[in-house]
């Protein structure tokens, strides 16, 4: 027999323990039998209005790696959300598994637990998921964003992400070095997936000296070739001088194993949660003299795009200038993160949380 203890809702590490934390309002386990689909919806806040946040599909190891992965994701959507200056909440989806198992009955079946919240979450496309997968969603609920262009959508979020980071990576060149131009900074771009190569564009126009790396040969290849960028191998771009470190691949790439190694001035890339432990690795960059540009604040063009799609008012010029305003925010943040001395994450949270307390007229305990 299951046996419930009240107590053993706060314990640390369990699921109630995580989500008193980190202040979610709400975690949805799906599960379907016939499609074995298994997937985890997260809405951490839903203020400033619908939780929005893409899915992703991946092969988790154990189901705690899921829990925690959706708990961090959808938190980290609330912030970037609030900081965006969009009205929309924090939420996010992972699904379990191989993306091999994505079919139609698969996806569409995910779609109906997305309608079954009514829309107080909002999903898109996020790693492993692709704009004609969102079609399949669609079928079942109004509550998704990021279809393709040929079905009324804004298709793919990548290239107004990496606008979006490239500002922000200027931003933080200006508060290193006193000047936003990239010509000749040495950058090495971590994943040259769809943010990374956009990204690259804009560094070959400046100028910049560009290292790649990827765990794809292929790709490496052919963005070596279209950019001119030096591949390096994955393990030891870590170790490679450096003016700014581009993590553009999966998350937690800042960590006790490597923040030692990194010869960087800078670190501003598009990955989602880069710092592992976001206070002691944040506090670390700081103390090493490193300027962060925080992930979840430069990394917000994507949603910026799919919001206006959601919200049924798309313009790519009004979408591009909105991610534009990454450059003022990240100054700002930067500002604030050297005037009182706290690491720049903790200086981008503190905003957001303004924001939305403002806006909800509440003091949040998160
Ligand atoms: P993607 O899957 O297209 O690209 C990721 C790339 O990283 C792939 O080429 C992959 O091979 C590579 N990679 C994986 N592990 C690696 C490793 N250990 N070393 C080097 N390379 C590795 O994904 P994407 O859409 O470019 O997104 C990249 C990151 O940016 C993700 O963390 C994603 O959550 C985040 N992000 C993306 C968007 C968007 O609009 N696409 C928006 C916000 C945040």
């Amino acid at each position: 027999m299951l046996e419930i203890n009240a107590t053993e809702t706060v314990r640390e590490g369990s699921v109630f323990g995580q989500i008193t934390t980190m202040d979610h309002e709400q975690l949805v386990i799906c599960h379907d039998q016939p499609t074995g689909l298994k997937a985890l919806i997260g809405i951490h806040n839903t203020v400033l209005g619908p939780a929005l946040g893409g899915t992703r599909m991946w092969p988790y190891a154990t189901e705690e790696e899921a829990i925690t992965d959706v708990l961090r994701l959808s938190r980290g959507m609330t912030f970037k959300n609030a900081l965006a200056g969009l009205n929309l909440g924090g939420g996010k989806a992972v699904i379990i598994g191989d993306p091999k198992q994505k079919n139609e009955a698969f996806l569409r079946r995910f779609g109906r637990f997305v309608e079954s919240l009514g829309g107080r979450y909002v999903t898109a496309e996020d790693v492993n998921m692709k704009t004609s997968d969102m079609e399949y969603i669609a079928m079942e609920t109004r509550h998704v964003t990021g279809l393709p262009q040929i079905k009324g959508g804004a298709g793919d979020p990548s290239p107004v992400t990496a606008f979006g980071v490239y500002m922000g990576m200027k931003a933080a060149a200006k508060k290193a070095f006193g000047s936003d131009s990239l010509q000749g900074k040495k950058i090495g771009v971590q994943g040259v997936g769809q943010v990374g190569k956009y990204l690259i564009d804009y560094l070959v126009k400046e100028g910049a000296e560009i290292l790649i790396t990827d765990i794809f040969e292929d790709k490496l290849k052919e963005v070596a070739k279209s950019s001119g960028a030096t591949v390096v191998d994955p393990n030891v771009i870590y170790d490679l001088p450096m003016d700014i470190y581009a993590p553009c691949a999966l998350g937690a790439t800042i960590n006790d194993q490597t923040i030692d190694r990194l010869k960087c001035a800078v670190i501003a890339g598009g990955a989602n949660n880069q710092l592992k432990d976001e206070a002691k690795h944040g506090k670390i960059l700081m103390d090493k003299g490193v300027i962060y540009a925080p992930d979840f604040l430069i990394n917000a063009g994507g949603v910026i795009n799919v919001g206006a799609e959601y919200y049924g008012d798309y313009h790519e010029e009004t979408v591009f200038a909105q991610a534009q305003k990454i450059y003022d925010t990240c100054l700002t943040i930067l500002d604030k993160s050297q005037k009182e001395n706290i690491p720049a994450q903790q200086a981008a949270i503190e905003a957001a949380k303004a924001r939305i307390e403002a806006i909800g007229r509440l003091k949040l305990p998160f």
